[in-house]
């Protein structure tokens, strides 16, 4: 099972997706994988900001 690092959703089969190999020093490497669509916006938008009923 391959979970996205972007959005923490499932790479399903037939999904493109980017894998990158991450050395870890006191082990065994890790293998992230990531969507190769952008799964989430870059920048975050606010279109209904809540809290600010002040
Ligand atoms: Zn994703």
């Amino acid at each position: 099972m391959k979970y996205c690092s972007h959005c923490d959703e499932l790479i399903r089969k037939g999904e493109a997706y980017d894998e990158q190999s991450i050395d870890v020093a006191t082990g065994p490497g890790i293998t992230v994988y990531r969507h190769l669509e952008p799964c989430r916006p870059a920048v975050p938008r606010q279109t209904a900001p809540v809290g600010l009923g002040r």
